[in-house]
């Protein structure tokens, strides 16, 4: 994804402390006093401008839910989305994924969701795809034995890489599908990507792990 310069993306963010979480580190371990109602929580790694969180955030209101973006000037987005809407069970945080584990702790987190995650598609950037196993060591220290993973792209290498790498490291694969769109799969909630992509013709790929 190409960021814009938004100098004023900061200032907005620092505006809405109803929805980003400035200092995340404060909740770690107790991230149920971040939301009015104690309820499992499920988090999206590279949320981007929020389609897919708000969209759950609004079908599920019995989940809560944090949107995870490193870039700034992309995440205050989100609030586009919220002009009318208020979802008391959705917060939002400007944070680097490598960085999770000063965030949350084990057992603080119910669900993963990667969403069209950056393919890095030379070797030599194998480290940033976030279905690398350092990323998947870090998902692992902050889910439940048993946490899922649930991953969609329409990156078929980088799909095949992330079921590789799952499997290396251990996850179980529970559900897969080569044509989400084609699929009997429902509730699917799309992405900005995914609307881009699949509008292109492009297929939609989907599946869901987890750890022993
Ligand atoms: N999920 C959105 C969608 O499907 O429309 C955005 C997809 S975009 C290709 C990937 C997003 O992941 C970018 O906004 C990028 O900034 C974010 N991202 C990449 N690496 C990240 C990391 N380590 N931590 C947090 N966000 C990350």
């Amino acid at each position: 994804m190409r960021f814009r310069n938004k100098p004023w993306a900061r200032e907005k963010i620092e505006q809405h402390p109803e929805y980003f979480i400035l200092e995340p580190e404060k909740y770690k371990g107790k991230w149920q006093e971040a939301f009015s109602v104690k309820q499992p929580l499920h988090i999206e790694i590279g949320t981007g401008k929020g389609r897919f969180i708000t969209g759950m955030a609004k079908a599920n209101p019995e989940i809560n839910y944090i949107g995870i973006e490193l870039a700034e000037s992309v995440i205050v987005s989100v609030l586009d989305h919220l002009v009318e809407t208020e979802l008391p069970n959705l917060r939002l945080l400007n944070v680097n994924a490598t960085d999770l584990k000063d965030f949350f702790d084990k057992n603080d987190v119910d669900r993963i969701y990667l969403n069209f995650s950056d393919p890095w598609p030379k070797v030599r950037h194998e480290k940033r795809r976030l279905t690398y196993k350092s990323f998947l060591k870090n998902y692992e220290d902050i889910l439940p034995d048993g946490g899922e993973i649930h991953f969609k792209t329409d990156n078929q290498g980088l799909f095949e890489y992330s079921l590789m790498s799952f499997s290396e490291y251990g996850l179980l694969l529970k559900y897969v599908s080569l044509d989400l769109h084609n699929s009997e799969f429902e509730g699917n909630i799309m992405t900005e990507y995914e609307e881009k992509f699949s509008s292109k013709g492009n297929r939609i790929y989907r599946c869901e792990v987890k750890y022993r």
